[in-house]
């Protein structure tokens, strides 16, 4: 099968948000986002940041808003944002004293999309209900939506003792895993009724539980899916850097997206030092369209060479033409309509290559070793061309852009 086809899973019906333009939820596709790792009262860095990951595909991206410096900064990232002509939707993350930025600095909250929450680190004792009240009047004031973010590790403290209070007179107590996951969701679920009986509608909220445990986050998720129709952002917290990260993030979400669970996504990896932050971007969007649910770019299936290709000239050409099919794709998404459809093979040698090839859009078999040095191209499934000499990347490169002009309706 094509891998870009999408397939339909049945999808969990949630209500619809809107956050900014972007709808969330419903029938509207998977959202992928991001946030930044940039001092947000540094206005310059966090709307370069937040550009480079709208660049990258994120749907929408949160910043953190902790100080009034960086609540001051909010409306004038906005403004910068817009000189680069990026119109994504920003999200402010507030913790502990978001009650009194938000009251403090209005146009924060008249810049934001939406307002990211958890309600661990709303408040403690008396404070906590009059804290989240007073951020659920500021978002219906603005007419904004609000993700109930609970997290493991600020769970509400007050909420986990009552319910090891209720568990301990059970005839049969939970385990400590079993009441940790009933009181993420429990926090989540009743901060969502607390905020809608203070006047916050229903199709203004999101809800997430974040946990770092694979297992965990999926039983919490399948738990808050059959209790509730509020669209649900998904996310492994503190999933760990490099192949870790991308490995326990896309073993929970698979799972989940699998039984049609989640309606956005974010995917936290911790990134290399000057490591690029889009990673997450492009990870998030590949779990998407490897399952099927999405279509972001043209994807790139390669074989994973043996013995049989001795030389690097095969993973060079495989590289080559992923990096050039992610430089090209944010022109060819503007100029050509479905191009992120398109599939294409770089395979090692004749033993799977015309296979694979002719399941792709447009395929490559390079010359195993001792081979004749000639590469064949199979295009919609008929061998066109066969290459040879030292500019076969240059040539497929060149086959690639005709193909995208000549298959591709423009866009008017
Ligand atoms: S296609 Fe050829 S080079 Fe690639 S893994 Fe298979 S046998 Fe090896």
């Amino acid at each position: 099968m094509n891998a870009a086809q999408p397939l339909h899973f049945p999808r969990r019906m949630s209500r619809h948000v809107y956050v900014g333009k972007v709808g969330v939820g419903g029938t509207a596709p998977i959202v992928v986002q991001s946030m930044t790792n940039t001092d947000t009262q540094d206005v310059f860095a966090t709307a370069m940041q937040v550009a480079q990951l709208a660049h990258a595909g994120s749907e929408l991206v949160r910043i953190t808003v902790n100080t009034r410096e960086a609540a001051a900064a909010v409306p004038k990232i906005r403004e910068r944002l817009a000189q680069l002509n990026v119109d994504v939707p920003l999200i402010g993350d507030f913790h502990f004293n978001g009650h009194k930025l938000l009251t403090e600095y209005p146009a924060c909250a008249e810049s934001l999309a939406k307002l990211r929450i958890n309600p661990g680190n709303v408040g403690k004792g008396v404070k906590r209900d009059e804290q989240f009240a007073q951020l659920i009047e500021i978002a219906c004031r603005f007419d904004k939506p609000i993700r109930i973010g609970v997290n493991w590790g600020s769970l509400d403290q007050a909420l986990l003792a009552r319910i090891m209070d209720e568990n301990a007179r059970r005839a049969e107590p939970k385990n400590a895993v079993e009441i940790m996951r009933e009181a993420m969701v429990a926090s989540a679920l009743e901060s969502a009724a607390q905020a809608e009986s203070l006047g916050l509608a229903d199709d203004h909220i999101i809800l997430s539980c974040k946990v770092s445990g694979v297992q965990d986050l999926i039983a919490v998720y399948r738990d808050l899916a059959r209790q509730c129709d509020y669209p649900l952002h998904l996310g492994l917290t503190e999933a760990g850097m490099g192949s870790k990260g991308i490995v326990a993030s896309t073993a929970a979400l698979a799972v989940l997206l699998q039984e049609g669970i989640g309606d956005t996504l974010r995917v936290s990896l911790t990134p290399e030092p000057n490591g690029d932050r889009t990673r997450e971007v492009i990870v998030a969007q590949e779990i998407l369209q490897t399952m099927g649910l999405r279509a972001f770019t043209p994807l790139v299936a390669a074989c994973p060479g043996c013995g049989r290709t001795t030389s690097t000239v095969f993973q060079e050409l495989a590289q080559d033409i992923q990096t050039h099919v992610r430089e090209r794709m944010p022109d060819w998404k503007m100029q050509r309509i479905g191009v992120e459809n398109m599939t294409l093979a770089v395979m090692g040698c004749v033993v799977n290559g015309p296979g694979e090839s002719k399941q792709a859009n447009i395929g490559i078999s390079l010359p195993g070793t001792g081979e004749d040095p000639v590469a064949p191209v199979y295009i919609d499934g008929e061998r066109v061309v066969t290459l040879r000499g030292e500019n076969i990347a240059a040539e497929f490169r060149q086959l690639v852009d005709d193909y995208v002009a000549r298959t591709y309706s423009p866009r008017i």
